[in-house]
């Protein structure tokens, strides 16, 4: 048996709040790792959220108090591809899925997103990495320190110090629900 070192590592989100949401996230990371250049390396526990959009109080804020609770959580994976291969590959997943893309923070099957790869800081039209509003995102990041408690969010700082600053609240773990690989 081969032994291949994938030569990237990025952290990856997930989050679904239509339908049956486990299966949904455990759907996607299943296709994630089920075609070449992608290797599972560590999923988080399940947390359960309220529907959250845009830095509250901001331009962005909108109220999704109307929306059904989210299922959140994160996986760190060894790649072979580009960040710009990798969001293709998170995209056609989303789409697989039968995501709907009505609106921005609009309820969906499954929502996937880039946090991180490796060290880097970049931004275009269709990628910005770290992910723009994950320093800010419980969701994001107490499912991602559960399994990484020493990670860095280049350009913001230790995840542990980014969670001191945040809420706690409408979020819970599901300690009933598993993820795997
Ligand atoms: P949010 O970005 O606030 O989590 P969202 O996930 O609902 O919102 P989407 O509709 O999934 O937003 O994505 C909108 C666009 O964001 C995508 O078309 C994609 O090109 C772009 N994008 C930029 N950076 C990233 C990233 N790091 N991960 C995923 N998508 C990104
Ligand atoms: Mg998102
Ligand atoms: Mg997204």
């Amino acid at each position: 048996m081969t032994t291949t070192h994938s030569v990237h590592r990025a952290v990856l989100a997930f989050g679904s709040n239509v339908g049956e949401r486990l299966e949904s996230l455990q759907a996607a990371m299943d296709a994630l790792v089920d075609a070449p250049g992608v290797q599972p390396l560590s999923i988080s526990p399940v947390y359960e959220t309220r529907p959250f959009g845009g830095p509250a109080g901001s331009a962005e804020s909108k109220d999704l108090s109307g929306q059904d609770d989210y299922l959140n959580a994160v996986a760190v994976i060894g790649t072979d591809l580009t960040p710009q291969q990798l969001l293709i590959r998170t995209q056609a997943i989303e789409q697989a899925l039968h995501r709907v893309r009505a609106e921005r923070w609009a309820p969906r099957t499954i929502d996937v997103d880039i946090i991180v790869y490796d060290d880097l800081q970049m931004h275009d039209e269709e990628l910005t990495v770290p992910h723009m509003r994950a320093h800010e995102r419980p969701f994001v990041l107490r499912p991602w320190h559960d399994i990484e408690p020493e990670a860095v969010l280049p350009g913001r700082g230790p995840i542990a110090e980014l969670l001191a600053r945040l809420p706690d609240e409408g979020i819970e773990e599901r300690s009933d629900l598993v993820l795997q690989w």
